[in-house]
């Protein structure tokens, strides 16, 4: 059996580069790669969710010009489909389909948005299954976190749902006695999403929620590296019924994409998740049409390990919070500051748990950490080590890559790290934890806000007065207090510093998408 193997090549490449002018040959592809791959394509093929198309106006469409873009599994290199590569004229008319959609999406009773995003929910946990292979497939973490993706990316759907019945405006009391003072709380229009591969539908779900639950529409932009499942989302979200052009999907040529939304004026709201780099240039680019921002960046996340700390929480904490998704969220944490006290036993208890984290192809039973999404995130992550060992680090466990080959790198520990090395300056993206000494709470929360960035933060400690001192002390949007895994729908996800602008989920997500209206009626004492 012939299988069908390529390089996995940077996904950093410029788009003429990788969009090529072939067109979609999905199932021949699918013909060619493992058993396994094939019976999961198999149920992907029947599924009715399987798309490889942009979504512009209701209608599955083509690059104008016919190019695409491999999709690859990072577990093994095979094609699993191509997609198309888009560029500015496609985004235009995904544009103008969004900008019509509005003024007949925002009309609608509240009530009315809330029973479609409701089906759309229901459709989403229905596909739980496949959408969580699919995800696998393209994107690599385990099948188990995959499906956990789906859950916690559809509760976002469930709660705006909810959430969109209760935009309330206020009644001002008036300085003069004539007047009636209100305020309207209303969708701030067409919504361009851009999106990573790491959470190949959470990213999306938790901007479209709250976007079309208090009236607005959407472009999505995915990540090229994982543009399957939002077109998978984006079909469930036809058969939920939500009308054509409320939701549209483009994908291909980054920037032209990138650009086209900038300099729209009918785009109002840009929504991202990604690399600082690109937040700040989407900042910048917003000016021109002064567009509203959120913004979702690197993390830098410290995880503080008190001498009164719970080993036994501690290691399961920092463990979940280091290794899942093999270290590529945001909210991973980066480095792990541990007090003199508990330091030796720490980094015993720590490393027996990471040689314990089974390495394999997502799909296999068992696997806790799969490949990294492509070459280039291995490069770092081997660059980061070999800069700390160059300044006086040592590898604890790993430090190499996985005898798996492809993407696969060996869960790993470096102690003796320090705030001069670039692991503990940047994010390392990968499945490494530094071990950072300190001796006193000031020097921990001086060491954890040495940073540009201010996203997640944790810290392990039994005493609750530390960890109230320490939560208000650190520049930080999120806090976790002896718990490594904290995102959740009903919470504020969003960072200090440069770590982004705005707030994710929760009561405060949907305000992203609303402008505020105040209307004055006057001379109302008249007859
Ligand atoms: P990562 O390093 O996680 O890939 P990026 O910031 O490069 O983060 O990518 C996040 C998203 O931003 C992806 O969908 C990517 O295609 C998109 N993107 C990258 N460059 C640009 C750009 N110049 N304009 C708009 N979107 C971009």
């Amino acid at each position: 059996m012939s299988i069908f193997r390529m390089a996995l090549r940077s996904c950093r490449l410029s788009s003429q580069s990788f969009c090529a002018a072939h067109m979609h040959q999905d199932f021949r592809f699918f013909r060619q790669m493992s058993m396994d791959a094939q019976s999961i394509a198999a149920q992907l093929n029947t599924s009715g969710i399987f798309r490889t198309q942009g979504l512009i106006g209701g209608k599955w469409t083509e690059a104008y010009e016919g190019n695409t873009i491999k999709v690859h599994n990072p577990a093994t290199g095979d094609v699993i489909a191509n997609v198309p590569c888009m560029g500015k004229r496609e985004t235009s008319d995904a544009i103008s389909s969004a900008y019509d959609a509005f003024s007949s999406w925002s009309k609608l009773a509240a009530s009315q948005r809330s029973k479609f995003l409701r089906k759309w929910y229901d459709l989403l946990i229905a596909h739980k299954e496949v959408l969580g292979k699919l995800i696998t497939l393209e994107q690599g973490k385990p099948l188990i976190e995959a499906m956990g993706e789906i859950s916690y990316g559809a509760s976002f759907i469930e709660f705006y749902a909810e959430e969109a019945k209760r935009v309330y405006g206020d009644i001002i009391p008036a300085t003069l006695a004539d007047r009636r003072l209100f305020v309207l709380k209303q969708p701030v229009g067409v919504v361009g999403a851009i999106t990573p591969w790491n959470f190949p539908l959470a990213m999306i779900t938790r901007k479209v929620g709250p976007a079309l639950a208090c009236g607005c529409t959407v472009v999505i932009k995915p990540s090229e590296l994982t543009p399957l499942t939002a077109l998978a989302a984006a079909e469930l979200s036809l058969q939920a019924g939500i009308p054509p052009g409320v939701v549209n999907v483009v994908m291909g040529n980054a920037s032209d994409i990138g650009d086209t939304l900038l300099e729209s004026p009918q785009v109002r709201k840009i929504t991202f998740t990604g690399s600082t780099a690109v937040g700040k240039k989407l900042m910048a680019g917003s000016a021109a049409t002064v567009k509203k921002v959120s913004l979702e960046l690197g993390g830098n996340a410290p995880c503080m390990v008190f001498d009164d700390a719970d080993l036994d929480v501690a290691v399961k904490g920092s463990l979940a919070a280091k290794f899942r998704n093999s270290g590529q969220t945001c909210v991973c944490v980066n480095r792990i500051i541990v007090q003199e006290g508990i330091y030796e036993k720490f980094a015993k208890a720590f490393a027996i748990a990471v040689q314990n984290l089974k390495v394999g192809n997502g799909f296999t039973e068992g696997v806790a950490q799969g490949p990294l999404i492509n070459e280039a995130a291995v490069q770092k992550v081997e660059s980061f080590i070999q800069d700390a060992v160059s300044k006086g680090a040592t590898v604890m466990l790993g430090g190499k890559r996985h005898s798996l080959g492809m993407t696969f790198y060996e869960p790993t520990v470096i102690s003796n790290a320090n705030s001069e090395m670039l692991i503990s300056r940047e994010e390392v993206f990968g499945p490494v934890a530094p071990l950072i000494r300190f001796k006193t709470e000031e020097e921990a929360i001086r060491i954890a806000n040495d940073t540009n960035a201010g996203l997640a933060s944790y810290i392990f400690t039994t005493n609750v007065q530390r960890s109230w001192r320490v939560s208000e002390a650190l520049e930080y949007g999120l806090v976790g207090v002896n718990e490594g895994i904290i995102s959740t729908e009903v919470a504020p996800f969003g960072g200090f510093k440069q770590s982004g602008l705005g707030r994710e989920g929760s009561k405060y997500g949907i305000d992203e998408y609303l402008e505020i209206k105040y209307i004055c009626l006057g001379n109302m004492d008249r007859a």
